[in-house]
């Protein structure tokens, strides 16, 4: 399938300062607390980059990889670890940082997967949160932005591994949509 860029819905200037401000958001939340933050791979490790320079108290990070859109665009509806944690998560405060929110799917299994680990807390840091009408998403503590129900790529976000390192958000054409 052919794609192209079609328009700029997040841009580099507005991503700096809502990481800027959920930075300072978030080290405050968890000062004196020693904070590990979970990335999701692929998709979310642009966006933990430049969080975790925005944080002030000491943090350390882990990653953990599960199936999700594969290289389509439409979900799979199943969800299975690819890559777990390194990090045993008992008693510790953690922080899972996703690249995007969008039915709630892969958010749902990684929060019943992680509680069943026993942290001392779990919360969620989502880059970006699709509106969906009708939708009932898990409780998402610190949202970067709410987008409208496209397909979109650009920071860390793919099309079949392809525009992660746009440093923007784009929506993606294709010409079968067109
Ligand atoms: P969910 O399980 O919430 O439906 O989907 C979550 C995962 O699907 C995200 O982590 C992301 O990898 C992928 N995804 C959902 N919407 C989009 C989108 O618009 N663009 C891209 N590139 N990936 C998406």
């Amino acid at each position: 399938m052919k794609t192209n860029l079609g328009e700029v819905l997040v841009n580099e200037n507005q991503i700096k300062e809502r990481i800027d401000e959920l930075g300072a958001e978030i080290s405050k939340d968890y000062e004196d607390k020693n904070l590990l933050v979970v990335g999701l791979l692929r998709g979310a490790v642009v966006f933990l980059a430049d969080l975790v320079r925005s944080i002030s108290t000491p943090i350390e990070f882990d990653f953990i990889a599960v199936s999700s859109y594969g290289t389509a665009t439409k979900t799979s509806g199943v969800v299975r670890i690819l890559k777990d944690l390194d990090e045993e998560i008992e008693n510790r405060h953690i922080l899972l940082v996703e690249d995007m929110v969008d039915t709630g799917l892969t958010l749902n299994y990684l929060l019943k997967n992680l509680r069943s680990r026993r942290p001392e807390s779990l919360e969620v840091c989502a880059f970006l949160v699709k509106q969906r009408e009708g939708q009932t998403l898990p409780f998402i503590k610190y949202a970067g932005f709410m987008i409208p129900d496209h397909y979109v790529v650009g920071y860390g976000l793919d099309y079949s591994e392809k525009y992660r390192n746009l440093p923007y958000v784009s929506v993606l054409k294709s010409e079968q949509n067109e």
